[in-house]
C-alpha cells in the first residue's frame, strides 16, 4: 500500500482495505464493474489485481444463458477456494446477473459468499464492502468524483441504458435487468468525458437495446439526437453504436452517422433469425425480405458501412426448411461479421416450454454450419479491403513488438485487429490495407 492509498483511505475514514474485481460476461458487465470500482475507490478501498492478495473479492457474474451461469459458478468457486477466503482472511462477494436471476436460491448454494449484490444494488457496493469487512464509517461513503477511475485503454464502453422491455421469448435479460431505463444525457456525456480524459480514442455506446434510448423520458429524445450531440461534443473521439435492434435503424440515425466522420460507419444489428414463423415464436418482428430491405436502406445511406449481426440456431420448432432459409441468408453475404449462438433453453423464459425443442447435438451442429457459412461469406468481403485506405486506432503491441490496432470497420473484441508497421498506442493513423487473413488485416501506415 503506498502513501497515496493510505492518505485516500484516511480521508475516507478507515484504513485502506483492498478489493479485487473479477468480471464475467459481456461488455455491459465490464461497465458495471468499472462503476463499482469507482465507488470502491471513492470509499477509500484500494484496487488489487490479484484476487489472492485482496481483502475482498467481488465476482461480477453473468447468467444470461446456462453456459455463462456455469462459468460464473466456476469463478465463484475458484475464488472461494483461495486460501485467503477459505481461511477467513478475505471476504467473497457475488454480484451481478446471477444473484439477480437466482436470488435466495443462490445463498443456500454458495455459503462461502459473505454477500450477494444483484445488478439493482450495485450502487451500494461500498456499503456492502464495509459490512463484509467490518469497516465502520461515519455516514455514507463518498460518491465517486472524476478522479476515481482506472486509466482507460484505447477504447472504452459507455452504457446508455439498462434493462429491456422486448421480452424476446428465449431471453432471460428482462428477468435479470428489469424494465428499460435510459440514462440521462448528462450521465452519458460525463461517462464519455471520463474515458476521453483517461485516454480512450474510441467510445462504444452499449445497452441491451441502444435504439430505444430516450423514448422513456418525460420529453422523449432519440438515439440520433444522442449520437449527434456526443459527436459534436467529442469531435476527436470515435463513437460506435452497438446492439441496435432492427427497429432502431432510423433514417435520422443514418443521417447523423453519415454527417460525422468520428461516428464509425458500423452497425451491429442482431437479427437472430430470418424465418417469419421463427421470428414470431421468438416474439420478434421482421422477415428475410424486411431485413434485406433494411440492409439496402443502410447501404444506400452509408455506402462504406460495415455490418454485424447475431443469429440463433436451433430455436424450438426450427424445421430443416427454416434452418436452410437462415443458412442461405448467411450465404448471401449481406453482413461482414456474423455471430452465431446455439439456442440455450433458459428457465423462466417463454421459449422454455415451447414444443419441438431441438436436441443439443443438433443445435450445436446447426450453429457450426452457420459459422462455417459466415466465414466463407465474410472472407471475400474482408479481402476486398486490400488496397483501401483506413484510419486505424493503434491499441498496443504484441509481446514480440508487433503493433496492432482497429480500423473503424472493426469493433473491439469481436472483429479481429489490424496489424501495423508503425504507430503509437492511443493514436489514430492512416494506413493502406495490404493483406487480410480471414478477419485479421495488415496495414502499412501512410
Ligand atoms: S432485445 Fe430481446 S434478446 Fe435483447 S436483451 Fe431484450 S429481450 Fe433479450
Amino acid at each position: 500500500m503506498d502513501t497515496a492509498d493510505i492518505a485516500q483511505a484516511e480521508r475516507a475514514g478507515h484504513p485502506a482495505r483492498s478489493v479485487a474485481f473479477v468480471t464475467l460476461g459481456c461488455a455491459k458487465n465490464e461497465v458495471d464493474t468499472a462503476a463499482m470500482e469507482r465507488r470502491a475507490l471513492a470509499a477509500g478501498y484500494r484496487l488489487e489485481d490479484d484476487p489472492a492478495l485482496a481483502d475482498a473479492i467481488v465476482v461480477n457474474t453473468c447468467s444470461f444463458i446456462q453456459s455463462a451461469t456455469e462459468e460464473s459458478i466456476e469463478a465463484v468457486l475458484d475464488a472461494a477456494g483461495l486460501p485467503s477466503v477459505a481461511e477467513g482472511r478475505a471476504r467473497l462477494i457475488v454480484a451481478g446477473c446471477m444473484p439477480a436471476r437466482y436470488g435466495d436460491e443462490l445463498a443456500a448454494e454458495l455459503p462461502e459468499a459473505a454477500a450477494f449484490v444483484p445488478c439493482s444494488r450495485e450502487d451500494d457496493i461500498a456499503a456492502v464492502l464495509d459490512g463484509a469487512l467490518g469497516v465502520e464509517r461515519a455516514g455514507a461513503a463518498p460518491e465517486p468524483g472524476a478522479g476515481e477511475a482506472r486509466p482507460a485503454g484505447a477504447f472504452g464502453y459507455v452504457k446508455i441504458s439498462d434493462g429491456c422491455d422486448r421480452w424476446c421469448s428465449y431471453c432471460a435479460i428482462p428477468l435479470i435487468r428489469g424494465r428499460y431505463r435510459s440514462f440521462s444525457y448528462e450521465q452519458v456525456r460525463a461517462d464519455v468525458a471520463r474515458l476521453v480524459e483517461a485516454g480512450a480514442g474510441e467510445v462504444d455506446l452499449i445497452a441491451q437495446d441502444t435504439g430505444r434510448w430516450g423514448a422513456d423520458f418525460d420529453e422523449p429524445l432519440d438515439l440520433a439526437w444522442l449520437v449527434d450531440a456526443l459527436a459534436r461534443e467529442f469531435p476527436d473521439t470515435w463513437l460506435r453504436v452497438l446492439y441496435l435492434q432492427p427497429e432502431g435503424v432510423t433514417d435520422e440515425l443514418l443521417a447523423v452517422m453519415a454527417r460525422h466522420p468520428n461516428v464509425c460507419p458500423y452497425l451491429d444489428i442482431p437479427l437472430q433469425h430470418v424465418s417469419e414463423r421463427v421470428l414470431r415464436a421468438m416474439n420478434r418482428r421482421g422477415s428475410r425480405a424486411a431485413f434485406e430491405a433494411l440492409v439496402g436502406r443502410v447501404r444506400a445511406a452509408l455506402p462504406d458501412v460495415t455490418l454485424r449481426t447475431t443469429l440463433i440456431a436451433g430455436f424450438p420448432g426450427e424445421t430443416d426448411e427454416e434452418f436452410d432459409e437462415l443458412l442461405s441468408f448467411v450465404e448471401e453475404g449481406l453482413f461482414d461479421y456474423v455471430g452465431v449462438f446455439a439456442y440455450s433453453r433458459e428457465e423462466g423464459t417463454a421459449a422454455f416450454d415451447l414444443p419441438g425443442q431441438v436436441d443439443d447435438d443438433e443445435r450445436a451442429e446447426r450453429a457450426q454450419r452457420l459459422r462455417d457459412a459466415a466465414d466463407a461469406a465474410s472472407s471475400p468481403l474482408i479481402a476486398a479491403r486490400v488496397g483501401r485506405e483506413a484510419f486505424v486506432l493503434v491499441e498496443g503491441a504484441e509481446e514480440d513488438g508487433q503493433l496492432y490496432g482497429r480500423a473503424q470497420c472493426q469493433a473491439p473484441e469481436v472483429d479481429g485487429v489490424t496489424y501495423l508497421d508503425a504507430g503509437e498506442p492511443g493514436r489514430i493513423v492512416r494506413a493502406r490495407i495490404t493483406d487480410t487473413l480471414l478477419y485479421e488485416m495488415e496495414g502499412e501506415v501512410l
